[in-house]
């Protein structure tokens, strides 16, 4: 290992990268190469590093340029990789990539250390970047996918619409509205790992910071690792919360409507309209 290499990996952001992996491997939402991260990186964070990173860094092409990343850094986990590595060996797991100047394609600065590249969900991540930069005003710098077992569950049993599991989410657990008020965007079924479940996530990232992939996984953003980690945690606690309820049979009670308009007004967010107006959300719920 020579020096460099070893300065990069005390960086915070490797660090931080190492931390969030683990932490999602031990929440068991990432078994064999489950899952990706990436968190974009600014100039003076990668600025130190910069003149003892590769000087002839491997270029690899994009299928499609996206030039609203032009000159932007990312920290991302490699393809065919586990989590529970990360940690032990970040230079094998991880890379440091620079998006070209005409966003055509993407150099590897640090990392990917056998040779590998980035995640194959690559596109879905890149997108709803541009996504979620565009409606937080650059607040946003992490995209995180996994695949958190309990909220997948419930794509087998509930319907598969944006305000049916918003609703039934928020129901579970007093803080999901206040922690995700604009709710969770559900896709179709689609195929990993291509350019359209790239563009689909992306759209409805735009009003979500939280999309599902039925019988798949989920992806969240943040402006931090632990704020991405915190939002799907959030989630997945009241997923474990609903999959409890329906193995018991059921609602007798619950969040009302009234009660999360009132929420919504303390904590001064705006509730997703679509997901307050929805009156019945499992079928076999009698209460209403
Ligand atoms: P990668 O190993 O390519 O990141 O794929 C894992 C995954 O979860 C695909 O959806
Ligand atoms: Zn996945």
């Amino acid at each position: 290992m020579n020096v460099m290499n070893m300065d990069i990996e005390k960086s915070w952001f490797v660090e931080a990268m190492a931390k969030a992996t683990t932490d999602m491997w031990q929440k068991g939402w990432d078994e064999r190469n489950g899952g990706n991260v990436s968190l974009r990186l600014l100039d003076d964070d990668v600025a130190p590093y910069l003149s003892g990173l590769s000087p002839e860094p491997r270029y690899l092409a994009m299928n499609e340029p996206l030039p609203e990343l032009a000159g932007q850094y990312f920290l991302v986990t490699g393809t065919g990789k586990y989590f529970r590595n990360v940690g032990l060996d970040p230079a094998h797991n991880l890379g440091l990539i620079a998006v070209s100047a005409d966003g055509k394609g993407i150099s590897v600065l640090w990392g990917y250390r056998d040779g590998g590249g980035p995640t194959s969900e690559l596109s879905a991540h890149f997108k709803s970047h541009i996504a979620r930069q565009a409606v937080t005003d650059g607040r946003a710098r992490v995209i995180m996918h996994c695949h958190a077992t309990n909220l997948m569950s419930l794509s087998y049993v509930l319907e598969l619409s944006s305000p049916v599991f918003t609703r039934a989410l928020w129901e579970m657990s007093t803080e999901c509205l206040v922690v995700f008020p604009d709710g969770i965007g559900v896709l179709p079924w689609l195929v990993p790992g291509t350019d359209g479940i790239g563009d689909r996530t992306a759209e409805l990232m735009k009003r979500h910071p939280l999309v599902l992939w039925p019988f798949h996984g989920v992806f969240g953003t943040g402006a931090t690792l632990d704020e991405a980690f915190g939002l799907i945690d959030t989630v997945e606690k009241s997923s474990e919360v609903l999959v409890k309820v329906l193995s018991m049979g059921g609602c007798r009670q619950s969040i009302t409507t009234k009660n999360l308009i009132d929420l919504a007004k303390r904590f001064g967010v705006t509730a997703m309209p679509e997901a307050l107006a929805v009156e019945c959300w499992f079928r076999s719920e009698s209460r209403r």
